[in-house]
């Protein structure tokens, strides 16, 4: 089954704000194994969302934006226009726009009432973040779903629909898959060889991502799908992460809460790019420590009670350095688990020997310490994030004991 995205917002075409409800949206029907087949990004203009709807003829349309109380927002009033649907007031969504106003102590202005009429026809999408409810409406062999524009309150609305959207497929596709890192598509492809000819019931697909292979498994047929995912997992153990549906640091933090361990850090390069990351994940404290931004030399020895000579000696990027670093790390901080990046992301300060991307992982772990010396081809912040997604990597193998 396929959709279509419409995407309304002056904001969006002025080269101001990325529209990442297409990518989140197409990414969550995806998973869903709902194909997108078109997307249009236009203004908040009623010609341009009305050539948009006509365009439209997938069974599924989801547009975004346009729901707000200015005369500017336009996009419910244009669809129920569209499908000759006629708006009246819904009051339960009337009293929720108003107590949304009252909980911050004031009255809610005459302007938002709009956003409070709907069609009959149309299921209501409470909107608890905001307040401009969505609506899910039915015409002939179509559903329509309005979202709001803000991405924090388009999310967990797209949530509410995702059950009824299940419902609607015409067959059952069952999907699931892995996250893959620690080898690049290419070498898995040539790996991956005659794999799917064995399982000609499966489609398999790779998403590559920065430092990370998402591969997709999806088929009509349940025990198809199994066997082909445990033929993989038995082929490629040692580089999957976890599910597909997971990213790097989720999949960390629930491997190191599984085990009741705790992690630290220190990051020179990566300017505390790893641990931002971390950040993403609900309830990390329980497995996060602390981490540190440790840029200057005079600041990492004094930090972290290294030996003046070790980066004297060896320099900052080294083995010598990191592993003293992840060493000291675990000494200070108790961590069960400590992770130390030291490189060289550019433009300048690169050597023959150590050219620009050479990034340097010291990892502590279980009494033991592992360097481990990565080269990353592009500009800076790509290999800032390679080295994250890197690092991610090797913890990962750590504490799963994949030995990589
Ligand atoms: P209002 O216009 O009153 O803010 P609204 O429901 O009309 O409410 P929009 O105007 O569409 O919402 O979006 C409000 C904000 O949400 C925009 O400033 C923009 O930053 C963000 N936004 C809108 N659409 C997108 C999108 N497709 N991707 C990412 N951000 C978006
Ligand atoms: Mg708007």
């Amino acid at each position: 089954m396929n959709s279509t995205i419409i995407s309304v917002g002056n904001e969006l075409l002025m080269g101001k704000t990325l529209n990442t409800n297409l990518t989140y949206i197409a990414k969550e029907l995806r998973m869903m194994g709902i194909g997108v087949a078109k997307a249009y990004t236009i203004q908040d203009h009623a010609t341009a969302i009305r050539a948009a709807l006509k365009h439209a003829d997938d069974p599924i349309v989801i547009l975004t934006g346009g729901l707000g109380p200015t005369p500017d927002d336009m996009t419910k009033e244009v669809v129920c226009e569209y499908l000759g649907l006629t708006l009246s007031l819904h009051e339960p969504s009337l009293h929720a726009i108003s107590t949304m106003f009252a909980k911050y102590g004031k009255v809610m202005p005459e302007s938002n009432r709009k956003q409070a009429y709907f069609p009959l026809e149309a299921e209501i999408l409470d909107n608890p973040l905001g307040t401009a409810p969505g609506m899910l409406v039915k015409h002939q062999n179509q559903t329509f779903i309005l979202l709001p524009g803000p991405p924090n309150e388009m999310r967990p609305m797209l949530d509410l629909v995702k059950p009824l959207l299940l419902n609607q497929r015409d067959v059952e596709i069952e999907q699931e898959g892995f996250l893959v890192a620690g080898i690049g598509e290419s070498e898995m492809q040539d790996k991956l060889e005659g794999f799917e000819a064995q399982h000609p019931l499966v489609r398999i697909a790779p998403y590559a991502g920065v430092g990370e292979i998402q591969y997709i498994f999806t088929s009509t047929n349940k025990d198809a799908l199994h066997k082909a995912l445990e033929a993989f997992k038995a082929k490629f153990n040692r580089y999957i992460m976890g599910p597909y549906t997971e990213t790097f640091e989720e999949i960390l933090v629930r491997e190191l809460r599984l085990r009741g361990e705790t992690l630290s850090a220190v990051e020179s390069c990566t300017t505390g790019l790893f641990s931002g990351r971390l950040g993403n994940v609900a309830g990390v404290s329980e497995v996060f420590k602390e981490s540190y931004v440790l840029y200057d030399n005079d600041i990492k020895i004094k930090t972290l009670d290294l030996h003046p000579s070790t980066l004297a000696s060896f320099g900052v990027v080294s083995h010598e350095a990191v592993r003293a670093m992840a060493e000291s790390l675990a000494q200070k901080t108790q961590a069960d688990l400590t992770l130390a990046i030291s490189g060289i992301a550019g433009p300048g300060g690169g050597s023959p020997e150590k050219p620009v991307g050479t990034v340097l992982f010291g990892v502590h772990y279980e009494g033991q310490t592992h360097s481990v010396e990565r080269f990353f081809p592009g500009d800076r912040q790509t290999i800032r994030h390679r080295a994250v997604a890197y690092a991610f990597y090797l913890l990962i193998c750590q504490v799963k004991r994949h030995g990589c």
